[in-house]
């Protein structure tokens, strides 16, 4: 599986990454994490990512068009590996792909949904900051919004990481006993 994760604030992730089990599962090959600093998709020379809210609002608001150009490039880039890739075997497979908005307001994340993205080949984590993110982006660019818990984080950071942690136990061979993932305290989830 390959994640990719767009933020404003790259440099926060490296540490939780590169420890441990997620350390691990990258160096055997069952992970690749790609962090992306989201001001690469701007295209005005001071690399603006915020914007004040469409019809009105406090404080400010993340703009789309930067998500937009963003996953379109990296589902570009997802097809073309999926159509090389010799060990799958055919041409024509195309990557599973699942965009994922971090958000307040979104579903509560729980174990049964990390087994469930654990089944993607590749997922793209969005982050939001400043008062969340355009509309738009819940509607037109993710395939679902997730919440980590009943409260406000200062960004979608803390969340994306906290995603990723959970999914990777469910990738084969992440753990070395899969009994460590003591699905039965999770059976109600
Ligand atoms: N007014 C916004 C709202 O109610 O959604 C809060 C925005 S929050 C300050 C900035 C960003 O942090 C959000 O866009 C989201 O990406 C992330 N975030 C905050 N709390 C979160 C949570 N509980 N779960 C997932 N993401 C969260």
């Amino acid at each position: 599986m390959r994640v990719d994760i767009l933020t404003m604030f790259p440099d926060t992730f490296s540490c939780y990454f590169n420890e441990s089990i997620l350390k691990r599962a990258q160096k055997k090959k069952l992970l690749a994490i790609r962090v992306h600093d989201l001001r690469r998709w701007t295209a005005d020379r001071h690399k603006t990512v915020d914007d004040r809210p469409y019809g009105g609002g406090p404080g400010m608001i993340m703009k789309v068009e930067p998500f937009y150009r963003a996953v379109a490039a990296l589902k570009r880039k997802a097809k073309i590996t999926a159509k090389r890739d010799p060990v799958r075997g055919s041409e024509k497979r195309k990557a599973s792909v699942r965009v994922i908005l971090t958000s307040a307001k979104g579903k509560q994340f729980t174990q049964a949904d990390a087994r469930r993205l654990a089944h993607y080949q590749r997922i793209i984590i969005l982050c939001g900051r400043y008062e969340g993110v355009d509309e738009r982006v819940a509607d037109s660019i993710a395939d679902e919004e997730l919440s980590i818990g009943p409260y406000v984080l200062t960004g979608g950071e803390l969340p994306a990481m906290v995603v990723v942690d959970a999914l990777s136990r469910h990738i084969p061979g992440v753990l070395g006993h899969p009994e460590s993932l003591e699905e039965k305290r999770h059976a109600s989830c």
